[in-house]
């Protein structure tokens, strides 16, 4: 990163904090753009855009990288066009305004990246899993959601966060027995998890 892309990228960072706007934390940011490297990512399609924040740091791990980035609110998709286009990425990362629940694509990625609503990722994971290049790679953020999966549901006050608990530990299972991935977690972050296919 140069100097002028580290001071957007600080900018965009703090917009995210402001407006509340759930961003990976540092950690799994470190992860997710040294794993792009050391596997010679060259496509992503990610669920989840927000601002852009991901797609941004994926985009300036490497100058051949393409980004496919999917958002359903347009406040955050207008804001991370800006992003975007602010540091001449446009090229690169291609946005699509729209719920992934109700996209198909033809394209073939080498990474998936699900970082959207937590309680579709089973959904999600069937919905683009033949968007995959062969031995492609699915990583789903937020396995750990606050720490709150680990914790016992009657510490849990709110019948909605305990239904999106129960939602993720019910796709860590399914990642688990899922014989055509080889699935590793990782505590890093708010919790990752890494899915090779093996065809
Ligand atoms: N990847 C981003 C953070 C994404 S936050 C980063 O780290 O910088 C999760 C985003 O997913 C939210 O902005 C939310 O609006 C979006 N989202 C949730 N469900 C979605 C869906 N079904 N389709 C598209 N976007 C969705
Ligand atoms: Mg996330």
């Amino acid at each position: 990163m140069v100097g002028v892309e580290h001071m957007m990228v600080k900018q965009i960072k703090k917009y995210a904090k402001d407006n509340n706007i759930p961003i990976m934390q540092d950690a799994g940011i470190d992860f997710l753009t040294t794993f792009l490297i050391k596997n010679k990512i060259r496509s992503v399609l990610e669920i989840g855009t927000a601002i852009g924040y991901s797609a941004i740091m994926m985009a300036l791990t490497n100058p051949y990288i393409k980004i496919t980035s999917v958002e359903r609110d347009e406040k955050r998709y207008l804001v991370a066009l800006k992003n975007i286009k602010e540091l001449h990425l446009d090229d690169r990362i291609t946005l699509v305004f729209k719920d992934a629940l109700d996209l198909r694509l033809e394209d073939k990625f080498d990474l998936i990246f699900l970082d959207a609503a937590k309680a579709q990722n089973i959904n999600f994971f069937h919905s683009f899993s033949g968007n995959l290049n062969s031995n492609g790679f699915i990583i789903t953020d937020n396995l750990e959601f606050h720490g709150l999966v680990e914790k016992d549901e009657g510490e849990i006050k709110s019948r909605n966060v305990r239904a999106l608990v129960r939602k993720i530990k019910e796709y860590i299972r399914f990642l688990e027995q899922n014989v055509e991935y080889e699935t590793t977690f990782y505590k890093i972050g708010d919790g990752l998890s890494v899915s090779q296919s093996k065809k």
